[in-house]
């Protein structure tokens, strides 16, 4: 493929519109703009019922969303007092940012996953050993455990992100008031919705099913057209197989699943398909670690075996951290070795 030819636009990477479709039974789909990393917008639904409506994911902390969501809930009709339900599927900040704000507004329940938190969450919640919350702690600018540069952060953002740890209100982190064991219940546009624990592109990764209508709200788990981040700074030490394990669950019952609500792109019904095609892309992934090992010849840092992964446009931080956990994936299914240079992880093909 060339790589002059310029790509077209994938349904993740368009910029938010003020367009509210309804997608599901009593479900809005509206957009929040959101540029970050390979994305335009945060899909923010809106599941109306008697009480009010509950919203899902309202977007980044910040002026411009704020100004979005309430656009759009004015657009609907709904006052912002009139929202008793914020859930968020997973600690990004695209999905979290308005949730402390409106609860603020209108005193609506936060819904996560029990196991949610975010960098810059000072809180403890129940059942998390003291090495899980130190990996999670820890800080973004320190450097990564495979022996990498810290990461290369603009000092504006790190200044921001330096207050944020001391004072989260500013980064509008927002406490969890309902946490969602695996099947709890809760009822939403009149029907009950289904919890169901997706880790991997987040630990805290929630997905909501209602069996009646067949309607998933899928987050980050499974988009329409791009894969998800999967980070090797987790405390879990195979964040891949968390992820296959999810995608799985996933695909299991997709045969039951009518439509997907993703958190960006449109919602799309081919989730079986999507499963197995997001399990291809990493099995190919494996596969090209395995032949640039092979074709090496010699251990590998896991910044060498990134650029050999990833584009020039996408190499970095992100970049090295997904390598890194495809590196130790590989590692822990016996396929590879690692040593340790003086702080620095190399990786090699076992012979
Ligand atoms: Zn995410
Ligand atoms: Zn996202």
């Amino acid at each position: 493929m060339s790589t002059d030819t310029p790509r077209p636009l994938k349904s993740e990477q368009l910029q938010a519109t003020d367009e509210i479709v309804e997608v599901a039974p009593g479900v809005l789909r509206t957009q929040l703009p959101a540029n970050i990393t390979g994305l335009g917008h945060v899909n923010m639904y809106v599941l109306e019922d008697e009480r009010g409506v509950a919203v899902v994911d309202p977007g980044l902390p910040g002026k411009d969303s704020w100004k979005a969501l309430t656009n759009r809930l004015a657009q609907i009709g709904v006052p912002l007092k009139r929202v008793h339900s914020v859930i968020v599927t997973h600690s990004h900040p695209d999905h979290y940012g308005g949730a402390a704000q409106l609860r603020a507004e209108s005193g609506a329940d936060i819904i996560t996953h029990r196991l949610f938190r975010t960098f810059y969450d000072p809180t403890e919640p129940p059942d998390v050993d003291a090495e899980e919350l130190a990996l999670m702690m820890r800080s973004p600018f320190e450097a990564p455990p495979w022996g990498g540069p810290a990461m290369d952060v603009p000092w504006k953002r790190k200044l921001r992100m330096r207050a944020a740890q001391t004072f989260p209100r500013l980064m509008k982190v927002p406490t969890p008031s309902v946490r969602l064991r695996e099947t709890d219940r809760m009822k939403f546009a009149k029907r009950d919705w289904v919890a169901v624990h997706t880790p991997g592109h987040t630990h805290d990764h929630l997905c909501l099913f209602d069996p009646e209508t067949g309607t998933l709200l899928s987050g980050d788990h499974i988009l329409p057209s791009i894969t998800p981040h999967i980070s090797g700074l987790t405390a879990h030490g195979d964040p891949l197989t968390l992820f296959f394990d999810s995608l799985d669950k996933i695909g299991n019952f997709s045969n039951q699943i009518s439509i997907a609500l993703p958190a960006h792109g449109t919602p799309f019904t081919n989730v079986g398909e999507r499963v197995q095609q997001i399990k291809d892309h990493h099995a190919e992934r494996l596969q090209k670690l395995r032949d640039t090992s092979n074709s090496l010849s010699r251990p590998a840092s896991v910044m060498e075996f990134s650029t050999h992964l990833f584009s020039p446009r996408a190499q970095g931080a992100m970049a090295d951290s997904e390598a890194y956990a495809h590196l130790e994936h590989l590692r822990l299914l016996g396929d590879f070795e690692r040593r340790d240079i003086d702080g620095v992880f190399e990786y090699v093909l076992k012979g």
